[in-house]
């Protein structure tokens, strides 16, 4: 005779396997604050990599900080180390700020004026525009986002910025802010910015005056912002545009799918395509030392430690994440998620 709590213990089995919950997938607050613990410790006296020393302000930031935060789709928080400080946005502001063109515009005008496709090249390449003939690029390397940056729909010049930066806040817990100091620190070292918003201009790619375009780009990354925040605007996106813990819907669901893919196919710059073949989870970094990572439906994952490797991505970021996708199998392709596909 089948007895009660074996149909139970089996009911409970079908829906455990049902729910992926065999997939290493943790979503017990204390599981996610342990295996942070476990991460944090392993990688927190591990050196390699340099500060950005092109942006002056960049090079002044301690190198031994280290923040991690976890926000889950249901709006949890974990976090460990340095994760309340404020750093540079820097370019994972560029996904943010798609999204915002992208509602402003429509898909259609976005991808025709600026491009989809990774370059292959450094983020802030002139070559990159120049060899192909009809000179796109995509909106998360320097070119397309000042592109990007130029949609953005505002009477002024300030409205424009100043919706940009609530847009932002809105996506978080309402607390990032312009860092006056690195934003004066790239006014004053971005001829190379400059030079390319020129050079799209004379393609005539640039939908607003070119040198305001790169002067809010260059505020958008200059928004100073925590692990924890920017944890919680990845969560956003992972929740499919509504933010987790104010419940607003921020951003339709096929913006949230366009820019993942987007983040997919150029998030880490030049290195996009061995970052997903081995992490497999769409992320944006910034020279500021953040990495901002996606997992569809389940959480986002922010690391900030300030040395970058050679294409412009924090070292230590992109060994934590990795860390945790191989831990709980997050791998958008590995065969643990297949089963929702
Ligand atoms: N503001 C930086 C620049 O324009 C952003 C670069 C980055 O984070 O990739 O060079």
């Amino acid at each position: 005779m089948i007895k009660k709590h074996n149909v139970l213990f089996f009911a409970l089995l079908i829906v455990l396997i049902s729910t992926n919950g065999f997939a290493n997938w943790i979503s017990n607050p204390r599981d996610i604050k342990q295996a942070l613990n476990d991460v944090y410790r392993e990688y927190k006296d591990k050196k390699g990599g340099k500060n950005a020393d092109y942006i002056p302000e960049l090079a002044k930031v301690d190198p031994t900080l280290f923040g991690i935060a976890i926000v889950t789709v249901n709006g949890d928080i974990q976090s460990i180390g340095d994760a309340d400080v404020p750093f540079a946005i820097e370019s994972i502001s560029k996904p943010f700020i798609y999204a915002l063109a992208l509602h402003d515009n429509g898909e259609k005008i976005v991808t025709e004026k600026v491009g989809l496709n990774a370059t292959g090249h450094s983020f802030n390449s002139v070559m990159a525009i120049e060899e192909k003939q009809d000179h796109l690029q995509n909106p998360l390397v320097n070119a397309g986002a000042i592109q990007i940056t130029s949609l953005i729909k505002g009477k002024t010049s300030h409205e424009k910025w100043q919706r940009a930066l609530d847009f932002i806040k809105k996506l978080s817990d309402g607390n990032p802010y312009l860092g006056k100091s690195v934003y004066q620190s790239e006014m004053a070292t971005n001829q190379h910015n400059r030079g390319i918003a020129e050079l799209l201009d004379s393609y005539g790619m640039m939908a607003s005056d070119p040198l305001d375009a790169v002067d809010r780009y260059t505020k958008a990354c200059s928004i100073m912002i925590t692990a924890r925040q920017l944890a919680l605007m990845g969560a956003t996106l992972a929740n499919q545009g509504v933010n987790p813990q104010t419940h607003q819907r921020v951003i339709s669901s096929k913006e949230v799918q366009d820019v993942l893919s987007e983040m997919v196919i150029n998030g880490l710059y030049e290195n996009s395509g061995i970052w997903f073949w081995t992490v497999g989870i769409p992320a944006k970094s910034g020279v500021g030392g953040g990495i901002l990572a996606v997992v569809p439906g389940k959480m986002a994952i922010a690391v900030f430690s300030p040395p970058l490797d050679k294409a412009g991505n924090s070292v230590r970021a992109q060994q934590v994440i990795k860390e945790i996708s191989q831990r709980w199998n997050l791998h958008l392709l590995g065969n643990k998620n297949m089963n929702r596909i």
